[in-house]
């Protein structure tokens, strides 16, 4: 909604900023002081872009070259004011950054507000709407901004309830201030000592300066006589200095944990970092962050904030897409580096060899770090996989030159595995094999649940060998690129024919025996389901069910089916094999029945409820519910007579 007059508009929030705001000033209460360091980040973020892009336009420094952050008071007021001369927006971009939220994810977020301030506040940091926690702390914000090489600057107020206005306004330098009119909450941000600290807490780090009012360190009796006397002298208040260009021994794990914090708007803290350097042809230095939560859109969203580029020190893009894989997008960190030209634009990122090599030492040490953290401290590998393995997952399918690094850290839930606790991986499953398995099984599903209901895994209960349960609707897409594992098959419990080895040798014996045996009743049941199955054959895989199916060797699983029709992504049947059982006594009599000269049509309803049970096993749904329930009906009238 748009009212214009001549000079002030006012416009709505979206309703979900509204919706937003309104969360945030009860979860967030006791967390006041993260205003400031948004609007820290805020400001250093502004600036970095206006450094950026003043290498090759210097004009649009307008002599103004001095980068710096300036915090000012006015206890009288009760205001706050941040300025710097960064960037700056114009009239667009303080209506789409500062009344839209711009992540696509937004919705879901609002969802998951909940009553958990610890849960919101993660939340809050992962979809970047730093800028409104000032409301926790104002009763009104007023920011004024003007765009590097535009003449018109803007100002925007607004209370937090419902609207806002923007008009056009005066401003000599380029660059945003945001004043705030402190509420009752914010007053205690009106002492210097305090803010400072806040900043020393939050902010160190920033590369440019953090300007303040210089303390009053005049004496009591001197304050005595003057009490309100203002302190026009700034200075900086930060150490300024890039931590990672820092020696290490200096740094501790909280000066980590903020630097973390600050370029990747998380709240927690990450779950594990490294910090390494590399000299030679090609020389940088880096920090990797790697996230203790994944952010909720992070498996339906291919952006991520990801690694920001410094070169020689200047900050030239974050989220740079070139230095990490798509699959590690959950990385946050930094690369410095010596070897690339400042004025690098994305286009030429796309192609450069150093950028490349940079990339591939940055992945192998991810993926040691993961590696290292998986054998030492498995539980907090087993957090890590929670939140991010199906993120592995794709990269097993599509980094080939790591391939093998990334399957060693692959995790399954399994028959011999309780909770997450047990996780296994393949390497501890061939570990315990049984003597003569020579195959490394799997069956896919929907849940643990279903795949414990399926007649498949009866055979590999009955012999007490394990089976990974696959849940994940990537996982059957990643294992066919995992034909083996150690020199062992991997193969589906579900698929072609099994082939236990010397385990069922005499089953598989005597089955082919019962085969010949039991041709009248498989006749029938190929006659009658012709036009549903591809095949009938016995099978040593059963011990309670009569019957089941199976895909035959190649072909996709029900559940892959399944999962490709609900996303719309094919709607396709492939034609099953059915297995029956021959030392079942619904088949055994079955077949007796045929020998006896039983009518077809008679036979026609047990084999239809056979089939129906099978598709029901393997959690697919039964063609015609309907006719299911009046054939077995019929089937129970006539065993009560
Ligand atoms: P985030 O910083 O996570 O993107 P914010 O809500 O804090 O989220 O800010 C939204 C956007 O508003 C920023 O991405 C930036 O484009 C713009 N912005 C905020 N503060 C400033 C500033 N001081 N100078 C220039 N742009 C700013």
């Amino acid at each position: 909604m748009t009212e214009r007059t001549p000079t002030i508009e006012t416009r709505s929030f979206e309703t979900q900023i509204q919706q937003l705001l309104d969360l945030m000033a009860h979860s967030l209460y006791s967390n006041k002081d993260i205003f400031i360091r948004e609007l820290i980040s805020n400001s250093s973020d502004a600036i970095d872009k206006i450094r950026f892009l003043s290498l090759t336009k210097k004009e649009l420094l307008e002599d103004d070259s001095r980068f710096e952050i300036k915090i000012s008071l006015d206890k009288d007021a009760k205001i706050f004011i941040i300025s710097d001369n960064g960037i700056g927006m114009n009239h667009e971009e303080i209506i789409q950054n500062i009344g839209t939220i711009a992540s696509s994810g937004s919705k879901d977020f609002i969802q998951a507000m909940s009553q958990d301030q610890a849960k919101n506040l993660s939340l809050i940091g992962q979809f970047g709407v730093g800028f409104y926690s000032v409301f926790m702390v104002s009763k009104k914000v007023t920011l004024f901004s003007r765009k590097a090489g535009e003449k018109e600057a803007w100002k925007w107020e607004s209370t937090g309830k419902g609207s806002y206005t923007i008009e056009p306004a005066e401003k000599k330098n380029r660059g945003t201030e945001v004043i705030l009119h402190l509420n009752e909450e914010g007053e205690e941000f009106l002492e210097n000592w305090k803010v400072r600290s806040v900043i020393r807490k939050f902010s160190d780090y920033v590369s440019y300066p953090i300007l303040m009012p210089k303390t009053d360190n005049r004496s009591e009796e001197e304050k005595k006589k003057e009490p309100e006397k203002k302190s026009t002298e700034y200075e900086v208040v930060n150490t300024g200095q890039p931590l990672w260009i820092r020696p290490k021994k200096e740094i501790t794990d909280d000066m980590y944990d903020e630097f973390y914090k600050q370029i990747s708007h998380d709240f927690e803290k990450p779950l594990t970092k490294v910090h390494f350097s590399q000299e030679g042809v090609i020389a940088f230095n880096s920090i990797l962050f790697i996230p203790t939560k994944a952010p909720l859109d992070f498996f339906h969203h291919h952006e991520s904030k990801g690694v920001n580029l410094y070169v020689k020190r200047v900050f030239i893009m974050d989220s740079c897409k070139e230095l990490m894989p798509a699959y590690l997008r959950f990385v946050r960190g930094m690369v410095d580096t010596e070897d690339l030209p400042l004025n690098i634009s994305r286009e030429i990122l796309q192609q450069n060899k150093t950028v490349e090599k940079i990339r591939k030492a940055l992945v192998k040490k991810v993926l040691d770090v993961l590696t290292e953290l998986s054998s030492k401290e498995p539980d907090r590998y087993h957090a890590f996989w929670k939140e991010f393995g199906m993120a592995l997952k794709e990269g097993v399918y599509l980094d080939q030159e790591n391939r093998d690094k990334l399957i060693a850290l692959l995790r399954f839930y399994s028959s011999a595995s309780q909770d997450e606790k047990s996780w296994v991986s393949l390497k501890t499953y061939c570990s315990r094999m049984k003597d003569g398995q020579k195959e490394i099984y799997y069956l896919p599903g929907e849940t643990r649940e279903e795949i414990e209901a399926s007649p498949h895994l009866e055979i590999f209960r009955k012999n007490q060998m394990e089976v990974l349960y696959l849940t994940d609707p990537v996982d059957e897409w990643m294992f066919s690129v995992i034909p083996e594992y150690e020199g062992k098959k991997v193969v589906s419990a579900g698929r072609g024919e099994l082939d236990l080895g010397d385990l069922d040798k005499e089953a598989r014996e005597k089955a082919k025996e019962d085969e010949k045996k039991l041709k009248g009743i498989e006749d029938l049941f190929r006659k009658i389901l012709q036009d549903e199955i591809k095949s009938v054959r016995t099978t040593t895989r059963l011990v309670d069910s009569p019957c089941c199916l199976v895909s035959d060797e190649g072909e996709m699983s029900a559940h892959m089916e399944r999962i490709l029709k609900a996303s719309k992504q094919m709607d396709f049947r492939s034609k099953r094999i059915l297995e029956i059982n021959p030392n079942h006594a619904l088949i055994q009599h079955l077949q007796s029945m045929t020998e006896k000269g039983i009518k077809e049509e008679d036979l026609q309803d047990w084999i239809s409820v056979l089939y129906d049970q099978a598709l029901l096993a393997e959690g697919s749904k039964i063609k015609d519910p309907k006719s299911y329930n009046t054939r077995m009906n019929k089937i129970l009238l006539k065993a009560i007579g």
